[in-house]
């Protein structure tokens, strides 16, 4: 085994050495410019760009004029979200999205909320993290232009209903837009059947690089119209303008093309190592809490409380490991993760929260490593936890009296 181990994979992911090797000639040798529209280095480049966007295209089931490059998922959420209102203010002013949105999309809603005066609809979820359609299709107004409900939740895994939102959609006549960056490439993912209009996905979360992303755009059965966020050459059919980064994106094709080689493999293999590390932990520790769906989550995530315990504690304990607690450490303070009150995961618990992302190049040695050291520091923990030794002792903690110092 290699330290630290890398189980952090909702993060980032390593890259492929695989996506590496074919982005190599990239830099140097074939370094032309896919715009040069009059001569061999830019028609090499084209040539390449063209590739990686039916590569792409392939794995979610579109076609490749419907891809546009961006720099990542949060540009993509940013130009889905803010390039159809402007395009469709007219018509509408009215948004819907949910509470465990990632902030790419959250954000961008709560600028629009602040500086264009839409109306966003937030929805709540359920315990397991799932948006129920029925909210979806009850919050729909006149005004509502755009429905933005992600594919599957970056901190506790759960997929939600969104082959049932696209047809809300559908029938409703508003544009849907899916922040799939954590579903690509891991589950299976059909913008046709799925009914999705646009979607948001980035490489480096699929053994890519960093720094570029896609938003797939709908080109009939609606042919979807966004604003650009950024002018300029007219690239990207105009909706993106800015020379493209061929190697990011020669690198992201490869990666799209491996994943949808191996996701038959690779999602029962992490799966089956996901439970492993499931099952090993909830044999050894008495109240260790699932967060998120027990079935309908993403093959390669863990998302547990261990009550008495401080996330944050349990993180410092085994730092060989690279992990997230569900706390995010702001300047002052530690606020709990936002997904997690969303699902009405108390205070404490949601504190006591971490999350496991296991990926590719985890082994069975190094996840059984790991249920040992959680093990071991979960106990060390709540052993100089008198709280715990109350709770064990059977004093129920919300009875007892708090002295004031
Ligand atoms: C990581 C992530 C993003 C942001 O992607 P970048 O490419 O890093 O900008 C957006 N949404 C979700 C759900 C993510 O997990």
């Amino acid at each position: 085994m290699k330290f630290p181990l890398y189980l952090d994979n909702h993060s980032t992911t390593p890259m492929d050495p695989r996506v590496l090797e074919t982005m190599l000639p990239y830099f140097v040798e074939k370094f032309g410019n896919a715009a040069s529209r009059n001569h061999a280095f830019g028609w090499e480049a084209e040539e390449a760009v063209e590739q990686a966007r039916k590569q792409i295209a392939r794995l979610i089931h579109a076609d490749s004029k419907e891809i546009v490059f961006t720099s990542g998922a949060t540009e993509s959420d940013n130009l889905a979200i803010k390039g159809v209102m402007e395009m469709y203010r007219e018509k509408g002013d009215h948004i819907i999205t949910c509470l465990t949105e990632h902030r790419a999309v959250l954000d961008t809603a709560k600028a629009l909320e602040a500086k264009k005066g839409i109306k966003v609809t937030y929805l709540p979820v359920d315990k397991t993290g799932r948006v129920n359609p029925d909210d979806v299709r009850n919050a729909i107004t006149e005004k509502t232009i755009l429905i933005s409900i992600m594919m599957a939740n970056n901190e506790i895994g759960t997929i939600n209903p969104v082959k049932e939102i696209g047809k809300i959609a559908k029938e409703k006549g508003i544009l849907f837009h899916c922040d799939a960056t954590q579903g690509v490439g891991k589950i299976p993912v059909d913008v046709q059947e799925m009914g999705i209009d646009l979607m948001a996905f980035t490489a480096h979360k699929i053994y890519g690089p960093k720094g570029v992303g896609a938003l797939y755009v709908r080109k009939k059965a609606p042919r979807v119209r966004i604003a650009p966020l950024i002018d300029g050459g007219g690239h990207e059919r105009g909706m993106r303008s800015g020379t493209l980064p061929v190697p990011l994106i020669v690198g992201f094709g490869k990666a799209c093309e491996l994943c949808e080689q191996e996701m038959p493999t690779e999602s029962v293999r992490l799966a089956a190592l996901r439970d492993r590390l499931q099952a090993g932990i909830l044999k050894s520790l008495d109240e260790v809490y699932l967060n998120g769906h027990p079935t309908q989550r993403l093959p390669h995530n863990l998302n547990l409380s261990f009550a008495y315990v401080e996330g944050e504690s349990l993180l410092m304990g085994v730092k060989e490991i690279a992990l997230s607690s569900g706390s995010a450490c702001t300047s002052a303070t530690l606020e709990p993760s936002y997904v997690l009150r969303a699902l009405g995961v108390g205070s404490d618990l949601a504190h006591s929260s971490i999350r496991f992302g296991l990926g590719r190049f985890n082994s069975e040695e190094e996840i059984d490593y790991t249920i040992t050291r959680i093990i071991q520091i979960v106990n060390k923990l709540r052993e100089m936890s008198p709280l715990y030794e109350m709770a064990k002792e059977g004093i129920d903690l919300k009875t007892v009296q708090w002295a004031a110092h």
